[in-house]
């Protein structure tokens, strides 16, 4: 007979949900009860036709620094870990969250990227050698993670750099053709399960997931959606639940990490905002960075809900309120208004890690990552400033673009 412990342990490793409170007799006796101990999973999604099941809300690792944390989070439920190898600490942290939990390392879904673009631009790789860099990334990821196989490996951030972005999810281009080449050769050797793509604009999202579906080369997309830029993204969604194209969501707080806002019912502000997410159509997952456990029992709270009524009001409020202040990421729609192609929408959003976020120094690295061109101060001396009054949502883009320049050149200085 299966006794109770391996019943847990098998049905943890199925990626079924458990109470925590079952789990928890796993990692520590019953009566150390601790805060939270009702924060768990409580939904879980196939992911379209990859057939992942993943939990809802998912693990965003671009700046935690905490295994233990991961593999609470693991033992809460959450299945779901979004790493980037340009990021090296996000493969070494879960690196060693695998370490110290093995059911972790067999059963958590690992969504890697490739940042195409930066190995060209940043790292400089020459196209010669791009097939061996990319393939010695991945097994430099696997070996760092002691498994066999990344679940999903990402084109990250299509878009970003403009229209020729989108030739790399194009197999009809030479670009394309060498990426799907790529992709096919890492499945059959069974060092990735399934291919997909990530968008947070600032431009070309849309058209970015259009042509991803369209391709039929990938199997899932991660994008960046929030409450504060929505419409656009929708048709799109709905298509993608047609066709069973399964969509993790990112960017899901917008701006609202560090506003004290409360929804009418009391629940935490980053609840409305994730379950507003996991509402819309094909949404399987919605990533979130976990920076300590008061965040994860905080996110924990929006999974298996459906936006309420005063979460609803809250969105809308914070909305109203917040508009001329937030740069939407995924928009991109003034940036034709710049003469001097200054990347106003990147500059914003680099900014806003800063300044929303609270994250000064993941700014400076970011800042430091962009062209020289991008670096340098192109509004010095612009006295017409037509960008003025290209933001439809009221931002604006001069005066954000003076503090993004005055602080991040700063910032990069000192990291
Ligand atoms: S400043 Fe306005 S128009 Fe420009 S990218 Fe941001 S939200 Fe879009
Ligand atoms: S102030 Fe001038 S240079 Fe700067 S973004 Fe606006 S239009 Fe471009």
């Amino acid at each position: 007979m299966i006794g109770r412990r391996s019943l847990l342990k098998y049905l943890l490793s199925a990626g079924i949900a458990v109470p925590w409170s079952s789990v928890q007799p796993l990692v520590r006796t019953a009566e150390q009860k601790t805060e939270g101990d009702e924060a768990v999973i409580r939904r879980y999604n196939v992911l379209g036709k990859t057939g992942l099941r993943v939990s809802d809300i998912g693990f965003g690792m671009a700046v935690s620094t905490d295994p233990k944390l991961m593999v609470e989070a693991y033992h809460r439920g959450i299945n779901y870990y979004d790493i980037i190898p340009f990021y090296s600490w996000s493969v070494k942290m879960l690196g060693k969250a695998f370490a110290l939990d093995a059911e972790m390392k067999k059963n958590a879904v690992v969504a890697s990227k490739l940042e195409c673009q930066k190995m060209i631009s940043y790292l400089r790789v020459p196209w010669s050698s791009f097939h061996k860099v990319i393939v010695d990334c991945v097994e430099t990821t696997l070996k760092t993670l002691g498994r066999e196989q990344i679940d999903i490996l990402q084109l990250h951030s299509m878009g970003e750099g403009g229209e020729s972005d989108l030739d790399w999810v194009d197999p009809s281009t030479d670009r394309g053709a060498a990426i799907a080449g790529i992709f096919e050769t890492l499945k059959k050797q069974g060092k990735i399960r399934f291919a997909g793509v990530t968008s947070h604009g600032p431009q070309l999202l849309e058209t970015a997931v259009q042509k991803t579906m369209d391709t039929g080369k990938f199997d899932m997309m991660m994008v960046a959606l929030n409450f504060m830029r929505t419409p656009e993204l929708m048709p799109l969604l709905k298509t993608a639940e047609e066709k069973s194209f399964g969509i993790v969501a990112m960017k899901v707080l917008a701006n609202a990490k560090k506003m004290k806002i409360k929804t009418l019912d009391g629940r935490p502000f980053s609840q409305a905002a994730l379950a507003w997410a996991l509402s819309k159509p094909a949404v399987a997952c919605a990533t979130i960075t976990i920076m300590n456990r008061k965040q994860l029992i905080e996110f924990l709270g929006a999974s298996g809900k459906t936006p309420t009524f005063s979460d609803k009001v809250a969105l809308t409020s914070h909305r109203i309120l917040t508009s001329p202040g937030y740069c939407r990421v995924g928009c991109g729609d003034c940036e034709t208004s710049c003469p001097r192609g200054v990347p106003i929408a990147t500059l914003l959003r680099i900014d806003q890690y800063r300044s929303d976020y609270g994250l000064p120094d993941f700014a400076g690295e970011r800042f430091a990552e962009l062209p020289a061109a991008a670096r340098t101060d192109a509004c010095a001396g612009c006295v017409t400033q037509p960008c003025r009054n290209a933001c439809s949502y009221g931002v604006s883009i001069p005066k954000r673009l003076q503090t993004a320049w005055s602080t991040l050149s700063r910032l990069r200085a000192t990291v």
